[in-house]
């Protein structure tokens, strides 16, 4: 314990020193940082340059432009109206047109296991709203009968959903918003940028020190990063059920939902994360994988040219060939695979 506290206090010093030393060199004072609490999480942008407090304001006032469009619970969102309408098209912003598109392209791809209008079901369970609960059976049954990408038709800018179905970006959204905040950022001058949004990262240029950025991969299991990835320019996205879930009974339930089954999916998977310059992709695909399963997903992987890291229960660690170089695993009892 008083060893522990040391540890902590000899740790807050280091940090203090670093900073100390930090606030006397060019790099420093050339950040600019701004936390944001948006899209149901926390959002750290980071720049670095002239005009990095501009950017970043500027990609501030983007984010809530673009949950105005997407958030389901936003009663005058383009997707709240596209589900109060169900049965009937409804005139949306061609941005939400090509998000959706995008969506329904990517649900073909990994044959329905991202599939965004499994929201009835998602509800069911409560995640939407916070008040957890297993589902009733039947409930459940009649909420899986309408899940199908298939049911969403388009019409220029107008969306129709099937009567029963609904729709949730939330699997896709923030892959989207991080690829518009990095272009945001790079029309506004900025060479060197990091975001992230509730663990999703997206990277532009080098690091302002001209070394690659270092992206902590987390461990489900404790507060520490299970691997590092080396990497330059990309969107960097992990999913797993540790990020929102409850207990009942003794069970866990998580946020990732198999549209076969209804239920939180259990492919064996512990963690993805996703590594591609389409943040849209790598978002969609990081939840897709969740649901995949190790050998769908990287075949998926494989075809798609993605890169991905994915950490089973089994403490097995698979990447891609492409991760080979890039990664350092931290933790001895893990037994990497590729
Ligand atoms: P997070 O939002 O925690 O970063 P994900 O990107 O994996 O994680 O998205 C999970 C969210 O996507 C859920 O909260 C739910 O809204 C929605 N979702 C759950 N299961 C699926 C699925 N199979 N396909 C598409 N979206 C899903
Ligand atoms: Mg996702």
């Amino acid at each position: 314990m008083g060893n522990s506290v040391l540890k902590k206090f000899s740790a807050g010093v280091l940090i203090i020193l670093l900073m100390l030393s930090g606030a006397s060199c060019n790099f420093a004072e050339e950040e600019y940082k701004r936390e944001i609490y948006a899209l149901d999480t926390l959002i750290t942008l980071k720049a670095y340059g002239d005009n990095a407090e501009y950017a970043v304001d500027c990609a501030a006032e983007e984010i809530t432009r673009l949950e105005k469009l997407f958030s389901v619970t936003d009663p005058s969102s383009d997707i709240s109206r596209v589900n109060a309408s169900a049965g009937e098209f409804v005139q949306v912003s061609e941005e939400t047109v090509a998000l959706l598109s995008r969506a329904v392209e990517i649900s073909a791809l990994t044959e329905g296991t991202f599939d965004i209008t499994v929201y009835p079901v998602v509800s069911l369970w409560g995640f939407t709203t916070g008040e957890y609960k297993v589902p009733d059976e039947r409930e459940l049954e009649a909420a899986l009968a309408n899940v199908d990408y298939k049911g969403i038709d388009f019409d220029g800018n107008r969306v129709r959903i099937k009567k029963g179905m609904a729709l949730d970006l939330g699997g896709i959204a923030k892959g989207y918003i991080s690829a518009r905040i990095t272009e945001i950022l790079k029309e506004n001058g900025v060479t060197s940028a990091v975001v992230n949004l509730g663990g999703n990262v997206q990277t532009l240029g080098k690091r302002f020190d001209g070394n690659n950025w270092q992206i902590g991969i987390k461990d489900p299991e404790s507060s520490s990063n299970f691997a590092i990835l080396s990497c330059r320019e990309t969107a960097v996205i992990t999913s797993g059920g540790y990020q929102r879930n409850f207990t009942e009974n003794g069970v866990t339930y998580h946020h990732i939902i198999d549209p076969e089954s209804g239920y939180p999916a259990e492919s064996g998977i512990a963690s993805v994360t996703v590594i591609s310059a389409d943040a849209v992709l790598a978002d969609a695909l990081s939840t897709a994988f969740y649901v995949s399963g190790v050998q769908r997903s990287q075949s998926i992987a494989d075809e798609l040219g993605v890169d991905y890291i994915i950490l089973t229960y089994n403490d097995e660690v698979y990447f891609s060939a492409g991760m080979a170089d890039k990664i350092e695993l931290n933790d001895d009892s893990l037994t990497p695979v590729t």
